[in-house]
């Protein structure tokens, strides 16, 4: 079995369709998809071992098969400079989570590498009762949630399609580099739309996907987040 197999099937067996964090990114890095690299901690100590491992600043999350929206339930830390600041942040992601998401089955907290900030890249994917998986790119943040500032492509795409999803969305402005602003690396979003498709194509297990956010700079790009549903296995 491969590592995408036999994650998909160690989900199914818990009986349930979506995927955590770490489980979403471990499928992506199997098919080839870079994401930022990122590892469970059971404890205190062992997120201390791991941040330093990977060099500060680390980003903190919670990793819970209950939990998608992170930071609405109090689980996200960014930027810990030390391992003071990662102890503090794994009692303090524990405890929120406890005080919010009561009965939340908790795996443990994850660290990864902070990643530099650049500009905030939607992409996602959804499946159409008439044309099957759709993937959707778009700006993060604000543009998105108020401006729905997005485009739409059916699988397969063409690399014609990922040019065109680009720039036909209102944020291509600040894509191409907007008042001194760095520019997004176009080539990497429109060969990750394309991998992403490709991937989409040979996984039909897949009910959904979400990559938000991706942060594209000038040169390439980094899948900071992950999110992936997975269709009822009696389907
Ligand atoms: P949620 O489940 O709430 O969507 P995210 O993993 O997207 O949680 O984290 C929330 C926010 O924290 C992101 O939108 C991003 O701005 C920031 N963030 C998350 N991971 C990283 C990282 N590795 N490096 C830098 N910023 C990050
Ligand atoms: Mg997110």
């Amino acid at each position: 079995m491969t590592t995408r197999e036999q994650i998909i099937d160690n989900v199914r067996k818990e009986g349930r369709t979506v995927l955590t964090e770490i489980e979403s990114k471990a499928v992506l890095n199997a098919a080839g998809i870079k994401t930022v690299d990122t590892r469970l901690s059971a404890s205190k100590e062992e997120a201390i071992t791991l941040s330093n491992h990977i060099g500060f600043p680390v980003v903190m999350k919670i990793a819970s098969p209950d939990i998608s929206h992170k930071s609405d339930a109090g689980g996200v830390k960014v930027g810990l400079k030390n391992e003071d600041e990662v102890a503090a942040a794994y009692d303090e992601i524990i405890s929120n989570i406890k005080k919010n998401c009561p009965g939340a089955k908790i795996d443990g907290v994850s660290v990864q590498y902070m990643a530099r900030s650049g500009i905030e890249i939607i992409i996602g994917m959804l499946k159409d009762p008439q044309f099957g998986p759709v993937l959707m790119f778009g700006l993060g943040g604000i543009l998105v949630e108020v401006l729905k500032d997005v485009s739409f492509r059916i699988v397969p795409l063409t690399r014609r399609d990922a040019r065109e999803m680009i720039k036909e969305i209102k944020g291509y402005t600040l894509l191409k580099g907007y008042r001194g602003h760095e520019p997004a690396d176009i080539a990497y979003l429109e060969d990750l739309l394309l991998k992403i498709s490709d991937f989409c194509e040979k996984t039909p297990e897949l009910k959904e996907l979400d990559l938000n956010p991706v942060f594209a700079y000038k040169e390439g790009g980094a899948i900071v987040d992950a999110r992936m549903v997975i269709e009822n296995a009696a389907k």
